[in-house]
């Protein structure tokens, strides 16, 4: 086989050193144009079905690559992404026989085929392929992007989350048009990234706009990483919103997310609370934001209010119901664990209730409207 892949290349080397497109009938040239794209697909197909076995060789480290990925790319003079997909794709092939089958047609273009292996599941792998023969790459793009958040829906949020977390990565690399950075993390992460680097941004227009210079926003962040990174960054504030509904605090369904990049597990939100500072979490019902949590101590007059309003200005145990000597109890998290001041967390007791749950052993569930008290077993 090596010898007849040999052979092709120095046939096309050959056509490549005698081609005159000029001197070419535009219809040849249609012709040539499509012949070379089947040679162009084959010879992909094969690369995607070699890749994975190539990769175990192991020469890769030999050559001093730090990995297969990286080892590709140098290969096939393509980018790094592009060699991951190739690999990717190469893995899951024996897997997924419909995909399989298909590459080995030459049916799937190289673009189509990086798409569909990261998208294809033994479950929709068919009827994905079968649909791709037909379709644009753009089309085939959009049902593949439908298919995974189909599928992302279905997959757990937590798991999710770890899994992105876990393959979360800072990649650099240098060439003629400078130095570039990918950074793939959690969408909390990249919040808390985003905030401080765009806060510093801000700062930075600030300051080129006072000394009458104007750059792209673009630029300004660049120059706000390389601030923070290398140090006089300081000062910058760097609060991250992340939205969630009082419900998802509960275990119950809606949304948790941060403005900026997207959903967050309940889990982080409550994790990000309990850190402290660098988070405000505001509450909303639907696209209202109704609530806004704070930190420390303080209790504003509106949050009081508002608490006071919903439980009826009473202890909110179900069988006492004094209205004197009110205090304001932490019933979701702890205020001792950096549990907020908001009113998703807080609640009406009397002086007597509060000591009972604080140290007494009582207990407090349920929430406004179905507030359940269990004393301590005897
Ligand atoms: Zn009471």
């Amino acid at each position: 086989m090596l010898a007849g892949l040999e052979g092709m290349a120095s046939g096309l080397e050959e056509m490549l050193s005698s081609v005159q497109p000029a001197l070419l009938h535009p219809i040849d040239a249609v012709k040539l144009l499509e012949a070379a794209t089947c040679v162009e697909q084959r010879a992909g197909a094969l690369k995607t079905l070699l890749a994975a076995r190539a990769a175990e060789a192991g020469e890769w480290r030999r050559l001093g690559y730090r990995s297969p990925e990286e080892w590709l790319a140098q290969q096939s003079g393509c980018g790094w992404g592009q060699a991951a997909g190739t690999l990717n794709a190469s893995e899951k092939l024996a897997d997924l026989p419909a995909l399989d089958d298909a590459v080995r047609k030459g049916e799937l273009s190289a673009p189509k085929l990086l798409e569909l292996a990261k998208t294809a599941t033994p479950d929709n792998a068919k009827k994905l392929v079968e649909s791709s023969k037909t379709q644009s790459y753009r089309q085939v793009k959009r049902a593949c992007q439908t298919e995974r958040a189909r599928a992302r829906s279905e997959d757990q949020d937590e798991a999710r989350n770890r899994r992105i977390h876990d393959e979360r990565s800072l990649r650099t690399w240098t060439d003629a048009e400078g130095w570039h950075c990918e950074i793939r993390n959690t969408p909390a992460a990249g919040a808390r990234i985003e905030a401080a680097v765009f806060a510093a941004a801000d700062a930075i227009f600030k300051e080129a706009y006072a000394a009458g210079r104007r750059e792209s926003m673009a630029a300004y962040r660049v120059d706000a990483l390389e601030r923070l990174v290398c140090g006089g960054g300081a000062g910058v504030d760097t609060t991250v919103v992340i939205r969630v509904d009082e419900s998802r605090l509960r275990d119950a369904g809606g949304t948790c997310e941060t403005t900026t990049t997207g959903p967050v597990p309940a889990s982080e939100a409550i994790g990000a609370i309990l850190a402290g500072a660098f988070v405000k979490v505001v509450a909303h019902d639907g696209t209202e934001v109704t609530r806004v949590a704070h930190h420390g101590r303080h209790v504003p007059a509106e949050v009081r209010t508002a608490i006071l309003e919903r439980d009826g200005h009473r202890c909110v145990r179900p069988d006492c119901g004094s209205a004197t000597n009110l205090e304001l109890h932490h019933y979701r998290m702890d205020h001792a664990q950096g549990g907020p001041v908001a009113v998703w967390n807080l609640c009406c007791l009397c002086r007597h209730c509060h000591h009972l749950v604080t140290h007494g052993g009582h207990r407090l569930e349920g929430g406004p409207g179905n507030w359940t008290w269990i004393p301590p077993p005897p």
